[in-house]
């Protein structure tokens, strides 16, 4: 008997078994500042959350950052309680005054740039990437991003042509045809984020990012979608819309799927496709932890 007891507890602990549930993964959801003409952070917060709350394996804290100067100044979040942070804040791109622009303090912005390049994960959602357009190590943790005066010396475009990432250097402005339905297609199924994910899926009433551009180092494209030439500010390329970048011992999960307007009725069906939610799953346990458990979508 004891033999037989020995033998399944064994079999257990090769498995990777535990004598106590597995911790919640910390996430802190970062949100509270966009530009309120275009984006509603509000909204997308909330659903996101509920995407999180959803997966079973996040503790997930809503930390909103007043959107004033002095209390954006005085923002002082404990980095280091989280083991990953998701942002859906666009700090800067839209502020008429220079003076509002990106004001964290130094010693916040040192934090977050110490916290993830020392291993934190992120994830950077839609219009987060408009963000912080003149904070270098920003633009190297997303790698590419829009709006905010990015030209040609903010760095490359890169999209996808024939089965792999092409850099572009030539001037053109970041733009996204109207808002309307497209097809997401994977293009890495072996990265932890995308190997459960549905090989396409059809993103509705949504924004095509297009001509991104950013330092765009240590970028992997994950999927894209294609920016149709016949729409206005169409670029006829595949462009990213889920990517993943090495940002120091930081992994960094970019998706710029998730536009919602502020007059938006819920739900809004750009942020409640399956391959959404699950995206903002996977992605959020793989910047944590490197890689992912949660069911492939197909088994749900
Ligand atoms: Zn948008």
């Amino acid at each position: 008997m004891m033999r037989y007891w020995s033998k399944i507890l064994l079999a257990w602990v090769v498995a990777g078994g535990s004598l106590t549930a597995s911790p919640l993964i910390k996430v802190m959801l970062l949100t509270g500042v966009s530009d309120e003409r275009y984006h509603s952070w509000e909204m997308t917060s909330a659903v996101v959350k509920r995407h999180l709350d959803d997966a079973g394996i996040f503790q997930t804290e809503l930390v909103i950052c007043p959107a004033d100067v002095e209390g954006k100044r005085a923002f002082s979040p404990d980095w280091l309680a989280y083991d990953v942070i998701v942002m859906v804040y666009n700090d800067g791109n839209w502020a008429k005054d220079p003076t509002e622009q990106s004001e964290w303090s130094y010693a916040t912005k040192q934090g977050f740039k110490s916290y993830v390049r020392e291993g934190g994960g992120l994830v950077i959602q839609h219009s987060t990437n408009n963000g912080f357009p003149d904070w270098l190590p920003f633009l190297e943790m997303s790698g590419v991003g829009g709006w905010g005066g990015r030209s040609s010396d903010e760095g490359r475009m890169v999209v996808w042509r024939d089965g792999a990432p092409v850099h572009l250097d030539h001037e053109s402005r970041p733009r996204h045809p109207p808002r309307g339905d497209f097809w997401v297609t994977v293009r890495d199924r072996r990265h932890p984020i995308t190997r459960g994910l549905p090989e396409t899926w059809l993103q509705p009433n949504d924004e095509i990012y297009t001509s991104m551009r950013g330092p765009a180092k240590n970028l992997q494209i994950l999927a894209t979608a294609y920016s149709d030439p016949s729409q206005p500010r169409g670029s006829a390329e595949h462009e990213p819309m889920l990517m993943v970048i090495r940002y120091g011992k930081g992994r960094v999960f970019h998706t710029t799927l998730g536009h919602c307007s502020p007059g938006d009725e819920e739900p809004v069906a750009s942020l409640e496709t399956a391959g959404f939610k699950a995206m903002m799953q996977y992605g959020t346990e793989w910047a944590a932890t490197g890689d992912v458990t949660l069911p492939p979508i197909a088994r749900r």
